[in-house]
């Protein structure tokens, strides 16, 4: 830990540490260490899917997401997924999977 910086010249303004991203669920905005990355793959049958990325060294298009139940339900609901991932083509993935990241949020779900 190399100690906390505090610098408050603007006490409305939170000081967001590190590049900022959206969370597709939410839309607020935090830092990167804070969200979850998660890009595009696909499954056993070359079906587009929506993988995490926990590390975020996948190349590629990805989108950041608070690692939350309650957000990745948001971003399913929205469609944001096929939204931020496949911008052009909308229409062919409309049945877009986000399994895997719901899986991997909520793992003790699936066990049972
Ligand atoms: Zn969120």
């Amino acid at each position: 830990m190399a100690g906390r910086r505090k610098i408050s010249t603007s006490p409305d303004v939170p000081l967001l540490e590190g590049p900022v991203r959206t969370c597709v669920g939410c839309r607020e905005r935090a830092t990167k260490s804070e969200l979850l990355r998660v890009i595009a793959g696909s499954d056993a049958n070359g079906q587009p899917v929506v993988v995490p990325d926990p590390d975020g060294t996948a190349t590629g298009r990805g989108a950041h997401l608070h690692p939350t139940s309650a957000c990745y339900d948001l971003a399913v609901r929205r469609k944001a997924f096929a939204r931020a991932l496949f911008p052009q083509g909308r229409q062919s993935v409309g049945g877009l999977s986000s399994a895997p990241v719901g899986e991997y949020l909520d793992p003790l779900d699936h066990q049972q």
